[in-house]
């Protein structure tokens, strides 16, 4: 694959690549430029290629009367991704038809020409396309007589970590929903919707795809293989390698004893921060430049594939910033002000300061400029959050930082007007930008339904010429979050899609008989939420949320959404569809034992006046991680741990911390 500098294709290349299926006329790709040569070179196949499918335009039937004659080809030396996808299509005919299409090694193929090709074999090289002249993560599908070529780029970046792109995966997955209607609805084979068919008939195969995004990726669990596999089926992942983390973690362990100035300046006059992994340093002190260096030349001599090294802030967004006579100098006239904290997060004495953006960007400058000197093409990465998520107003980022814009939330309407209007301001600073939201955290994994938010705000960034998108979260509450999941995985791979059609997809596709009632739960479930975001309270999962949630899950909604969900179940024939009803289910019995300890916690201001309703709800998570349950994540602490947190505070506390925050709750 070709790893030049970044750049952007212009319409043109595209249409000269022959790219098909991308939204050519809304938005430029930014992905890194190709030499001219290569472009010349592709056409040339192209051309060949386009000419030659085209004259042999005849339908394939790929099964005639629950029989096929087809084996599926693998190359000898196959990576995992690529035998995983021959496999997946195997199980797909097998559900669809009932028929049984063999796996083999290309070599052991007998003289028949109903073969489908899975990742590069001999056979695709020997006639298809220059695959090496495309972007990363490039995928092809084609056809020549009865031949089938499903392959892309499955460079294996970095075995140990699990890096690799799986192009070849998501040229199956394509085949599947494309022509053969197959969805994926959730992980695991709950999720499955795959129509059966006696007899597969397709047109023949004349395309090859880029991924929309160079970055178009949610954390899912990597451990887990269904969740793994769903991410490849709905082709999400990213083609270029951009680390945007919290950068300092380790640093106060290092250097607190033996360097302690390189550390931010408190209140109280020491450089000791709150806590280790939350200590910001003093920017001022060019020594940080010299010791990011050394780790980040390391890091990128290991790691050859990543594109950004991160000088973000810890995780301490409105905490502990150095006050020094220097640093605060960086901060300029005008920028908005924050509320920050000094000796205690939140509990701690307050101080207002300007936004952190604009020394960070000083810094983070700083950084660029070198590295652009020292390894062109790389970047370095800033997070915009909590206190430095404003644009910055003296300060205009390199054309080598990259920026991940932690905004973007469903439960607070303010935040979600202010993320619009702070990525506006970034945007007209910077293309460079990734869209990283922790809205999937938010909620603590109570039932909410803000899919056609996240659609909408995909669509809005994406028609900006974003790098793209990757949210946090790790979820997996399907029952409570699902429909917000699949949404956002099918308009990340085509954020043209109407959200309409998706909603339908979904429901459709999820619940059959009982559709009607379903799409009038989500619905439902839809105005709830937007109840939610504009009470105006603080909903986010570190702050206000255990302490309002009581009085949005409280008996009247819960019963009524649980009403719905048994009339629904009442239509419903087929088992499938049962039980994936029964997963909104138990997503309101889980709603209302949260419910039941916050409310406990709040009209106590303790966590030990809960210990009977935390009892029931522990209860039940054993119960619900025991039987293997998708509804809710049990194994996740961090949302009831936070939740019973924020409910122990007395009224008020929380919205006052809010209207001090530059970004409401989103983190
Ligand atoms: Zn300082």
């Amino acid at each position: 694959m070709n790893n030049k500098m970044p750049g952007l294709f212009s319409s043109d290349e595209q249409r000269l690549w022959g790219i098909v299926n991308l939204p050519v006329s809304r938005w430029r790709l930014p992905v890194m430029a190709i030499h001219r040569y290569t472009t010349i070179f592709s056409i040339f196949f192209i051309n060949l290629f386009c000419s030659y499918a085209m004259a042999e335009d005849k339908p394939l039937t790929l099964v005639n009367d629950n029989k096929s004659s087809y084996v599926i080809a693998v190359p000898s030396n196959a990576p995992g991704s690529v035998m995983d996808a021959a496999n997946d299509l195997a199980y797909h005919f097998k559900k669809i038809s009932g028929v049984e299409i063999p796996v083999i090694n290309e070599q052991q193929i007998p003289k028949i020409d109903t073969v489908i090709y899975i990742g590069c074999c001999n056979a695709a090289a020997s006639g298809i396309y220059p695959l090496s002249s495309l972007p990363p993560a490039t995928y092809v599908l084609r056809s020549s007589g009865n031949k089938i070529y499903l392959y892309g780029d499955d460079t294996v970046l970095d075995d140990k970590y699990k890096v690799e792109r799986t192009g070849t995966y998501s040229a199956v997955s394509m085949l599947l929903e494309k022509y053969l209607k197959c969805r994926w609805l959730m992980s695991g084979e709950l999720g499955e919707s795959i129509p059966s068919q006696s007899t597969v008939i397709i047109p023949p195969l004349n395309e090859v795809h880029t991924p929309v995004f160079p970055v178009h990726n949610i954390w899912l669990d990597r451990t887990n293989p269904d969740e793994v596999k769903w991410a490849r089926r709905m082709r999400m992942g990213s083609s270029y390698i951009f680390d945007g983390g919290h950068a300092f973690e380790n640093w106060y362990d290092s250097y607190g004893k033996t360097k302690p100035e390189l550390f931010a300046l408190q209140k109280n006059g020491t450089r000791i921060p709150m806590t280790p992994k939350g200590a910001h340093q003093c920017l001022s002190n060019l020594e940080i430049d010299k010791i990011w260096f050394s780790s980040a030349y390391q890091l990128l001599n290991r790691r050859a594939y990543q594109y950004s090294v991160s000088a973000s802030f810890n995780d301490a967004g409105q905490e502990g910033f150095c006050l020094c006579k220097s640093c605060r100098n960086m901060d300029p006239q005008g920028a908005p002000a924050g509320t920050y904290y000094y000796g205690g997060t939140y509990h701690g004495e307050k101080f207002q300061m300007p936004a952190i953006t604009d020394r960070y960007m000083i810094f983070v400058n700083r950084l660029a400029d070198v590295l652009n000197y020292q390894w062109p093409g790389k970047f370095v990465a800033y997070t915009a959050y909590r206190n430095g998520i404003t644009p910055p107003v003296a300060v205009k980022p390199l054309s080598n930082v990259i920026v991940f814009f932690a905004g973007f939330s469903y439960v607070d309407e303010r935040c979600r007007n202010l993320s619009h209007k702070y990525f506006d301001g970034w945007r007209n600073l910077t293309e460079k930008i990734i869209i990283r939201p922790n809205i999937l955290h938010h909620g603590a994994a109570m039932p909410l339904n803000y899919s056609r938010k996240l659609a909408e705000d995909v669509n809005y960034c994406a028609d900006k010429n974003i790098y793209g998108f990757t949210y946090d979260g790790t979820p997996k509450n399907w029952g409570s979050g699902g429909i917000n999941y699949y949404i956002l995985a099918r308009m990340l791979d085509n954020p043209q899609l109407q959200y309409k059609e998706l909603f339908d997809e979904y429901c459709w596709r999820m619940y059959g008989e009982a559709a009607s009632d379903m799409i009038h739960y989500y619905k439902e479930l839809e105005l709830f939420t937007n109840r939610i975001a504009s009470s105006g309270n603080s909903n986010g999962i570190q702050t206000g949320w255990g302490w309002h949630m009581p009085e949005y899950y409280n008996d009247n909604e819960i019963n009524k959404f649980c009403e719905i969900l048994n009339g629904a179940k009442k239509c419903a024939r087929d088992g499938k569809v049962i039980e994936r009803i029964d997963l909104c289910l138990m997503s309101w019995e889980y709603a209302r034992r949260l419910r039941d300890v916050c409310a406990a916690i709040r009209k106590n201001g303790n966590k030990d006046a809960a210990k009977g309703e935390m009892r029931r709800l522990d209860e039940w998570r054993s119960m619900i991680a025991s039987s293997g349950n998708k509804a809710v994540d049990t194994k996740r602490d961090v949302w009831r741990w936070s939740c019973m947190r924020t409910a122990a505070e007395p009224s008020g506390f929380w919205e006052q911390i809010e209207n001090d925050s530059l970004l409401p709750q989103e983190y």
